[in-house]
């Protein structure tokens, strides 16, 4: 079955520049090098990583918002990339984003009726007295009321403005969203709406989403699959099942690791990962992320892994993964390092004074 949007080998180089008045090249940046994915109807892709790995600007490529400096794009088998610029237009129907700013994605000089109202205008779905109907069904299916459509962005709250982008997002009936950190600039209360409300969508349009995040949190609770990016590249992809209870790349295990712990009392857990993501100026030979990684050993530091599949639906980007894994499973047999039980016996006291 031909799969809803299928990516591959995309890659995006920026040309860096210095100098005020006269500019010069100073290099290539690799925002995005060699990355391969797809994704069904109804499902939902969580990508993350740390900032400046490339997951927005993947988003990004993948509605040509920007355009690739190579590989493939295809949406139900038609490849974006060589779409002439109607042809675009009409695609755009089926593939919208949200971003992460509800304050800065909305015009301000619109009012809720007149913003909802121009892309349904722009790709002749409605006209006349349509449009206001349109517009007000659109308000009350993320939640909000019709009389709504007679306000500007300015009245709302951050979630009310992030349900009008959700909104906005859904007039033209797409069938894919990209969400580039749609709840980053939330409290978490409202978080936890705005994500129930997507997944609500998502059961009743039959939509599919790329959500990009750096929260694993969010990611875990709202993806079906998750693909972890490092310095443009993908380095581990599986279910979410299988990325959160058995991670194989060490960069997505020291993600794991750094995530805040809601148990003090629990079992101490890896170390958390060091050092600064490199320059995609300059990214580092061989594995990329070699500089940081605890395993390191000579062939990472000349020769790329390739991401390869490990188990059925579960590839990583590492040539000693496995090696990694057992290592690791045996180490959890025996006691602790000292500075690890002494990490557990300060969470315990942390606890106890607290009455836990
Ligand atoms: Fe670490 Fe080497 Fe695996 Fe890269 S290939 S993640 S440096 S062990």
């Amino acid at each position: 079955m031909t799969p809803l949007l299928a990516v591959e080998g995309l890659i995006k180089h920026f040309d860096s520049r210095r100098g005020v008045v006269i500019q010069r090249s100073v290099g290539t940046v690799r925002a995005v090098d060699d990355v391969s994915f797809h994704l069904s109807a109804g499902e939902t892709l969580g990508i993350v990583g740390e900032s400046g790995c490339g997951k927005s600007t993947t988003g990004r490529l993948v509605l040509r918002l920007i355009e690739a400096t190579a590989g493939t794009i295809r949406f139900e088998g038609r490849d974006v990339r060589t779409l002439s610029r109607g042809a675009l237009r009409a695609l755009r129907r089926d593939m919208q984003i949200i971003f992460q700013d509800p304050y800065a994605s909305l015009n301000p000089r619109l009012s809720v009726g007149d913003m909802l109202a121009e892309p349904l205008r722009l790709h002749g779905l409605a006209s006349g007295a349509d449009l206001r109907t349109r517009a007000e069904e659109l308000l009350t299916t993320v939640g909000l009321s019709a009389w709504h459509a007679l306000r500007y962005p300015h009245e709302f709250s951050g979630g009310q403005r992030q349900r009008l982008a959700v909104a906005r997002a859904l007039a033209t009936r797409p069938k894919l969203i990209v969400c580039d950190e749609p709840v980053s600039a939330l409290d978490v209360s409202i978080q936890a709406q705005v994500i129930n409300l997507l997944k609500d969508l998502q059961s009743r349009l039959g939509l599919a989403y790329i959500f990009i995040a750096h929260d694993l949190a969010v990611v875990r609770h709202i993806s079906d699959r998750v693909a972890v990016m490092y310095l443009g590249k993908i380095v581990e992809t599986a279910s979410t099942e299988q990325l959160f209870t058995a991670p194989r790349h060490p960069y997505t295990r020291a993600l794991l690791a750094a995530a805040p712990i809601a148990d003090p009392t629990g079992p101490a857990r890896r170390l958390p990962l060091e050092g600064d993501i490199p320059s995609p100026l300059n990214p580092p030979p061989g594995c990329r992320f070699h500089t940081r990684c605890p395993h390191a050993q000579a062939q990472c530091r000349s020769e790329a892994p390739p991401l390869r599949e490990i188990a059925p639906g579960h590839r990583a980007a590492c040539h000693f993964a496995e090696a990694i894994a057992a290592v690791e499973a045996a180490a959890e047999t025996v006691p602790p390092p000292p500075y690890m039980r002494r990490l557990t016996d300060y969470r315990r006291a942390v606890a106890a004074l607290a009455g836990r």
